[in-house]
């Protein structure tokens, strides 16, 4: 079993937050708030992965509360199933106009309350690995190219905002042809598989960014990242492609990469497509020189 999902009940009432959670503490972790103010807050803390929210309370009613929630980046996507001691076909269609996910009324069956929770569990565990696997490559599980594209224009933007450098690393197995032609196929994906291992070892900071990018090319984006420090890095991945033993049913297999850098800095002005296609290019000069080499772009 997976990590537990977690709950997060809004309600003015003591007797129904001990109830809900009585009822739901041995399936999920549950949080819990007595007031709407105090339930954004739980809410954009705990990132829970559904809401019980009452519509009746004190200092902020639940249609004021889902409001504010779906106003927020972050808490905008949650789930929010409304249990409410509201009656009546106006209030419900208000709460679901709100984008509210349900609507149940007090008092509650138990039974009820954890099916119609289940099922939003269910559509929300769909929804993931549906984002997952538009966002990743199959075969090596990285971020594919739509996700890199997506990154990019953030980090792009936020790098501009903050005036620091911007690099891109663009990495290509050397031969690769040759490799599959010799070993098969499915050792050529064995030896993508244990390429794209390497991203995570080498690269150290939350913001570091590897994608597969097509093929047997890999990309990379180092936000807050200067040339130097980008052929650093390049440097680290290279070698360790190269030390890489990877073993096949014939015995222990090697691969070079090539890797083309560039970097923008600070002021320079060029698109983000010219970003790109100049690590292509130090990529290019790379596999000229002979491969197995990192080359930079100097702008
Ligand atoms: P270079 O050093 O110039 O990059 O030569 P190369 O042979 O690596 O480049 P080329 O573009 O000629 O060939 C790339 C090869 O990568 C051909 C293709 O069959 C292989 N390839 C691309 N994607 C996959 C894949 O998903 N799995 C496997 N096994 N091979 C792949
Ligand atoms: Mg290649
Ligand atoms: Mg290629």
């Amino acid at each position: 079993m997976g990590k537990k999902h977690s709950v997060l009940v809004i309600d003015d009432q003591e007797t129904t937050i001990w109830a809900l959670t009585r009822m739901l503490n041995s399936d999920y972790n549950v949080y819990a708030a007595k007031s709407g103010v105090e339930g954004i807050l739980a809410a954009e803390r705990h990132l829970p992965d559904v809401i019980l929210l009452d519509i009746l309370m004190l200092d902020m009613d639940g249609y004021a509360v889902i409001t504010e929630l779906k106003k927020s980046e972050k808490t905008m996507h949650i789930p929010v199933i409304f249990i409410t001691g509201l009656y009546g076909d106006d209030n419900e269609e208000k709460a679901l106009a709100l984008g509210a996910a349900d609507y149940i009324t007090k008092p509650f069956s138990p039974d009820i309350v954890k099916l119609r929770l289940r099922n939003q569990i269910r559509m929300l565990e769909q929804l993931r690995t549906i984002e997952r696997l538009s966002m990743h490559d199959q075969l090596t599980e990285l971020p594919n190219r739509r996700s890199f594209e997506i990154r990019l224009k953030e980090e792009w933007g936020r790098s501009a905002r903050e005036h620091t450098p911007l690099s891109a690393l663009v990495v290509d197995i050397d031969n690769f042809k040759i490799y599959n032609d010799t070993y098969g196929h499915q050792q050529g994906d064995a030896a993508l598989q244990a390429v794209a291992g390497i991203f995570p070892r080498v690269l150290k900071r939350t913001s570091d960014f590897a994608a597969r990018w097509g093929g047997e090319e890999f990309i990379v984006l180092l936000y807050n990242t200067c040339a130097d420090g980008a052929k650093d890095v390049a440097e680290q991945l290279r070698k360790h492609a190269e030390d890489m033993e990877i073993p096949g049913p014939d015995g222990i297999t090697k691969v070079t990469v090539s890797i083309g850098a560039n970097t923008r800095e600070h002021g320079n002005s060029c698109s983000v497509n010219e970003f790109i296609s100049a690590a292509d290019m130090a990529l290019y000069e790379a596999k000229n020189k002979g491969r197995n080499r990192v080359c930079c772009n100097v702008n």
